[in-house]
């Protein structure tokens, strides 16, 4: 394990949530007051967290409750917040250079970033990187890299999927309606595939995803856009935002042989699942499959605003000029992204590995009489908890929050855990007793919602 985590810092660290006002306190009210009268009304905070401060897995409100954060700002503070390794790299690269435009200038704390990247590519032979600002922005390049390297307009992505906001991004994303809503038209000739949202605890729904390729196969590529005009099918290895749902192995090696049989190139999507999050750099290699292009962001640089996408380098066919960014590849993101992989390599892979088995453990026992929870899957520190309704997990979500744990939701009816990659096992098992917690105070008479089933 890394030994920084386990510094004086760490020692001093709360060992459970301290809830100390009533939520939202005093301060958080005037801050969220605030913040409704200027903020753009399009962005849904699903509980009430006014933060202040954070270490490690804990993070304190501005009236000074302390949570224990399984959200990790949607799966980003991947070393933990505030690491003293990445925080030393970020104040040392600013005072040393903060910017310079990659796009035009050469800048060595970029170069061996994308050196870092391209050697775990999840794939043989040589790789090209380009640095984003955001998630949606490596799509976005990946998507725009992989026509121009084709000449083909189509794309194929799937049901459920999330790959961002931007235009080209969100003509992929599919989970939820008011994402889309009013913003067509989006790309044309980009069809949804059906994903294999396969349930791994009460309800073994079985399937491997051979009938979701057969759908891919006979009734899209059959009949509604010619492989020849397909430059890429999207995938996320791990659906993410769509509801945790890890993709079989077979299902991964049969949309890589459609893509070889096709000349179409695969891109993993990883922006959520990547960086060591599964317990492999990408959660891809669990079933061996080699994807011609990568996207990733979220937890490359420890909470810093980065991403990238990653292609084999035979695909990198565009020109200068064919595609750029101002700010991307920031030196401060660079070094904090080279901080943060660092730590990743050096234990925190085997960390979610094995955090991950556990949190998944203590869920099944904690969650052994709650009937009307769903499922529990996913792999490593991504872990969702499906129950029947959205009004259920909604529920849960608050008592959840109210007692001290930070889960976010996904899908229809699931919430999520994405911890800090550092997270030890006190933190996991305090955990899993919260939630067990907020599950039965959701269910409880006087919070309004009847138990059903057995
Ligand atoms: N792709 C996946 C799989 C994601 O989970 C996300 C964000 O949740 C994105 C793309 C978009 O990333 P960003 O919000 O940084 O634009």
């Amino acid at each position: 394990m890394d030994v920084e985590t386990t510094t004086s810092a760490a020692a001093a660290r709360p060992t459970a949530p301290r809830i100390t006002t009533e939520l939202p306190g005093p301060r958080a009210r005037e801050i969220i007051a605030r913040d409704d009268a200027v903020v753009s009304p399009s962005l849904t905070r699903a509980y009430p967290l006014v933060a202040e401060s954070a270490d490690g897995w804990w993070v304190t409100d501005v009236d000074g409750n302390v949570f224990l954060d399984c959200a990790a700002g949607i799966a980003v503070a991947s070393t933990g917040h505030a690491h003293p390794a990445v925080v030393a790299a970020i104040q040392q690269q600013a005072a040393r250079l903060i910017h310079i435009a990659a796009t035009d200038f050469f800048e060595p704390r970029y170069v061996e970033f994308t050196e870092r990247l391209a050697a775990i590519a999840p794939f043989e032979g040589q790789a090209r990187v380009f640095l984003t600002n955001s998630g949606t922005e490596a799509v976005e390049g990946a998507i725009k890299l992989a026509r121009y390297h084709t000449h083909r307009p189509g794309i194929i992505a799937f049901e459920g999927a999330f790959h961002g906001r931007t235009l080209g991004a969100l003509s992929l994303t599919n989970s939820k309606v008011k994402q889309r809503a009013g913003f067509g038209p989006l790309l044309p000739m980009v069809h949804h595939a059906p994903f294999p949202r396969v349930r791994a605890w009460r309800e073994h729904s079985g399937g491997d995803g051979t009938a979701e390729l057969e759908v891919l196969r006979r009734s899209i590529l059959g009949r509604l856009i010619a492989p020849a005009d397909v430059a890429a099918i999207v995938v996320e290895p791990v659906q993410g935002e769509g509801g945790y749902f890890p993709a079989p192995a077979p299902f991964l090696q049969g949309l890589r042989e459609i893509c070889d049989e096709h000349g179409i190139l695969l891109i993993a999507d990883e922006i959520q699942s990547g960086m060591g999050r599964t317990g492999r750099w990408w959660a891809i290699e669990h079933a061996g499959v080699e994807p011609d292009i990568v996207t990733t962001a979220k937890g490359i640089a420890s909470g810093m605003p980065i991403g990238a996408f990653i292609a084999r380098d035979a695909v990198w066919t565009w020109p200068p000029g064919a595609h750029g960014s101002t700010f991307a590849g920031n030196p401060v993101c660079a070094a904090a992204g080279l901080a943060t992989l660092r730590l990743i390599d050096d234990g925190l892979m085997a960390n979610a590995s094995a955090m991950g088995e556990r949190l998944r453990a203590a869920l099944d026992r904690e969650l052994a009489d709650a009937h009307w929870v769903r499922d529990v899957r996913g792999m490593g520190l991504m872990v969702g908890v499906e129950f029947e309704t959205h009004e259920e997990a909604n529920a849960v979500e608050r008592h959840a929050f109210e007692l001290g744990l930070l889960v976010l939701e996904c899908g229809e009816s699931t919430l999520r855990f994405c911890p800090p990659l550092v997270i030890d096992a006190e933190g996991i098992d305090v955990a899993a007793r919260i939630f067990g917690e907020a599950v039965r105070a959701a269910r409880s008479p006087e919070a309004g919602v009847a138990e059903v089933g057995g």
